[in-house]
């Protein structure tokens, strides 16, 4: 730390992404990153030399066309949409800008929350999950601090139906309750509809997961015009120009090519499901997922010790070290042949273990 560093931060635990490794080439399973590439739309978008005679000028602040198609693909007003760099973008100008009163969220969930908690000086309070992992809404009902849920949660995989949601939201209209779809293509069903009727709803999602565009970095919010004014607020005060050209091309691009990545998310749903058939058969406990990743553990293998010996076998899947989540790995369905490879290595290590 230098000594111009702000004591606000000195305690700052800064998140900390998910490997991206150059060392060698993985079977990367490990940031629920997608296996398929982006549309042919999208790539051809990439290649148009219209867009590198673009890039001289900056590019439109009001992202127009695209929340105009996002929004009719979505079913809302392209005014109750603004268009983030990248999902967390949407939940650092959520954090920055609804909290006042603090913020609760699950213990286990998506880690980003805590350190925007932190980075922007909230109270924050995190509510332990049932013993299976479950969220129970009862523990978000009666507070006054904003709510945030990630649905599905991560890296559990445990999706809450949207009568418990609506709940949380009904019981306070004076508070904000967010919820982080990131992954809500992969099966769950989506609280956008909600937002209709709750003006204390947002709903966050993401290009990056079922629109394999996590590398151009877009995200959204959707919530009543007035919260996604306020989010505008924010976002012209810190960055308007937040999404580049070359995304907002992409992304008109991967609106238009809707169908191609439903098909996708079909096949990662038929993948996931046969993978946790397969790691139950070997023994593992898998929890019902209804995102692009599994949880899993075996009552043979270490946590740690399982990820660190895939990853010896060139397959990385992610790891928690934290108390109540290290006997599990956090793993992304690829495709078949991927899942192959990671199925063939653990039957391997188990091998191994059993001699
Ligand atoms: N929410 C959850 C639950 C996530 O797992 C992630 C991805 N790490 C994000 C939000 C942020 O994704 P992105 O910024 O790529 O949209």
């Amino acid at each position: 730390m230098s000594r111009f560093f702000d004591k606000r931060f000195s305690e700052l635990e800064a998140y900390t992404p998910g490997e991206q490794p150059r060392d060698m080439k993985y079977v990367k399973l490990n940031t629920n990153e997608s296996p398929y590439p982006p549309s042919p739309g999208v790539i051809k978008a990439m290649a148009e030399r219209e867009l590198s005679e673009r890039m001289r000028l900056y590019p439109d602040p009001e992202c127009l066309a695209v929340r105009e198609s996002l929004a009719a693909l979505l079913g809302v007003g392209k005014d109750e949409l603004v268009l983030t760099n990248g999902s967390d973008e949407s939940l650092a100008f959520a954090f920055m800008s609804f909290c006042e009163r603090g913020v609760i969220f699950p213990e286990i969930s998506y880690g980003f929350y805590k350190v925007f908690a932190q980075l922007y000086g909230l109270n924050y309070r995190q509510i332990p999950l049932k013993d299976d992992f479950t969220i129970d809404p009862d523990d978000y009902i009666g507070t006054d601090e904003t709510v945030f849920i990630a649905n599905p949660n991560a890296p559990t995989g445990l999706f809450m139906p949207l009568c418990d949601i609506e709940r949380i939201a009904a019981s306070n209209p004076d508070r904000l309750v967010v919820i982080d779809e990131a992954y809500v293509d992969f099966g769950g069903e989506s609280a956008i509809p909600l937002t209709k009727k709750y003006d204390n709803l947002l709903v966050i999602q993401t290009f990056s997961k079922s629109r394999s565009m996590a590398g151009a970095r877009l995200g959204f919010a959707v919530g009543c015009a007035d919260i996604i004014r306020d989010m505008n607020t924010i976002r012209y005060s810190t960055n308007p120009y937040n999404i580049n050209s070359a995304t907002l091309a992409m992304a008109s691009a991967a609106v238009a090519d809707n169908d191609y990545y439903l098909d996708n998310c079909k096949k990662i749903i038929n993948t996931r499901t046969d993978t946790t058939e397969k790691l139950r058969a070997l023994g593992f406990e898998v929890l019902d997922s209804k995102c692009n990743f599994i949880f899993a553990k075996h009552p043979l293998l270490d946590g740690e010790a399982y990820y660190k010996e895939l990853k010896s076998r060139g397959v990385l899947v992610r790891h928690f070290g934290s108390e109540k989540i290290r006997d599990y790995n956090r793993i992304t369905i690829g495709t078949p042949e991927m899942m192959d490879t990671l199925l063939k290595q653990t039957r391997e290590i188990l091998g191994a273990k059993r001699g």
